[in-house]
């Protein structure tokens, strides 16, 4: 029962609160042999394969027979997903009938290719939820949403119910996500990997030579957001805030992502970005390769303050991993980030550039508050954000559904 870093469930013993590892066992007693397929639309890129990469190794540990198949699209296919993402977070899309047919036929040629056999299936997202149209019988299927559709565009969302209500069920990460819907809808979390090379502990020489490797000095307070360039982020309003705050506080801000394969957009908002960073020396953006997972663990322990200025979010891994870091987050007061973030006690949530900015501003001026705000972020994500509670869930809910 070990991965590549000779991890094992136990190792999480130390970190989870009492007695969650014993549960995960315990419900995984009689689910042994049971084979469990994820789908979803990439392997690396974006928090649903940064879970998925931690929890597929884990449900094989104990004992279920579980596997990860990655959707193939066209570049039309994911200009498409792109625009239904958009879309069902809210945002006007123009989707012509070229698109729509493309959805269905990039889905039909993978349910051709892709093995679906398995006791349950959890389908991740819209990209492959037509998948559903070729379910085996006795499966269970299960739809795990990610993303904030409190407001969907009710042409996309209709057609995508069309799928979603032949699902056994659906998963959203929040109350306030929850559609009307004749399948039954559940609650569940995401979360991060205490133990996975972006958040556990690094040695000052690791942290270093990532300074080092971005000639990131330390001379001035450091506030970060790490994000996928992508406008529902907001990197632009985050340098607003920044160059507001850098009026009376001096100190550096670190803009750090990189682009999940399945977003074309991403490069044309970096590209904003640069432009709105245009020539302030103080202002340090990463372009980060997928697979950044130290770098970004180290930044995340030498900033001082964590934004994560989103302007729609479902559950901001960011955030936990910020939180797991022992920072105060300071959260754009949308989706998750509410529920993620306590108000006043483990950072504060905004509404616009002029508050986030004000945030900074009394985090700056008054470290104790960084030091205290940041201890009780650290364990109010031990108790709700950790991937061993996350497992217990999925656990809890197969067990559920396969024993109906
Ligand atoms: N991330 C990354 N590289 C980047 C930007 C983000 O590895 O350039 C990671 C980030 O640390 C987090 C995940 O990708 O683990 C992003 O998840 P989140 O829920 O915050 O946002 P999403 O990208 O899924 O909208």
């Amino acid at each position: 029962m070990s991965n590549k870093n000779n991890i094992t469930l136990d190792s999480y013993r130390e970190i989870a609160p009492k007695g969650t590892i014993d549960l995960a066992y315990c419900l995984a007693e009689h689910l042994k042999g049971k084979s469990i397929l994820h789908v979803n639309s990439t392997k690396l890129g974006g928090g649903v394969a940064e879970m998925l990469l931690r929890l597929i190794p884990m449900f094989n540990d104990l004992g279920l027979k579980s596997r990860w198949e990655v959707i193939a699209g066209t570049p039309l296919f994911y200009q498409t997903t792109k625009s239904f993402h958009n879309a069902l977070q809210g945002q006007a899309q123009a989707i012509s009938k070229e698109m729509y047919d493309e959805y269905i036929k990039v889905n039909q040629q993978n349910i051709e290719k892709i093995p679906l056999e398995a006791d349950l299936a959890v389908i991740h997202d819209p990209q492959p939820a037509g998948f559903i149209l070729k379910k085996p019988k006795l499966a269970k299927w299960l739809w795990r949403c990610h993303i904030d559709i409190s407001r969907p565009q009710r042409k996309v969302w209709n057609f995508l119910k069309s799928y979603v209500s032949k699902y056994d069920g659906a998963i959203f990460s929040l109350p306030s996500f929850a559609q009307k819907l004749d399948i039954p809808q559940f609650l569940i979390y995401p979360s991060i990997d205490p133990l996975s090379d972006k958040n556990r502990e690094l040695s000052s020489e690791e942290i270093n030579s990532v300074l080092n490797k971005y000639g990131i000095p330390q001379d001035k307070p450091i506030i970060l957001q790490v994000s996928r360039f992508d406008r529902f982020k907001d990197p632009i309003g985050v340098i607003e805030a920044y160059k507001l705050a850098k009026k009376y506080n001096d100190c550096y801000l670190i803009l750090a992502g990189g682009s999940a394969t399945d977003d074309p957009e991403g490069l044309q908002v970096l590209n904003e970005v640069r432009q709105a960073a245009d020539t302030d020396k103080d202002i340090f953006l990463l372009d980060l390769p997928p697979d950044a997972n130290i770098e970004i663990n180290a930044l995340q322990r030498i900033a001082t303050i964590i934004l994560q200025k989103s302007t729609k979010e479902g559950f901001g891994l960011t955030v936990a991993e910020a939180m797991w870091k022992g920072k105060p987050v300071i959260g754009g007061a949308v989706g998750g980030i509410v529920v993620q973030i306590i108000y006043g006690q483990t950072g504060f949530t905004v509404n616009s550039v002029e508050g986030c900015a004000n945030r900074i501003r009394f985090l700056l001026n008054n470290t104790e508050v960084v030091t205290e705000l940041g201890k009780r972020a650290k364990e109010y994500a031990r108790r709700n954000f950790l991937i061993t509670r996350h497992l217990c869930d999925y656990l809890a809910l197969i067990d559920y559904l396969l024993s109906k």
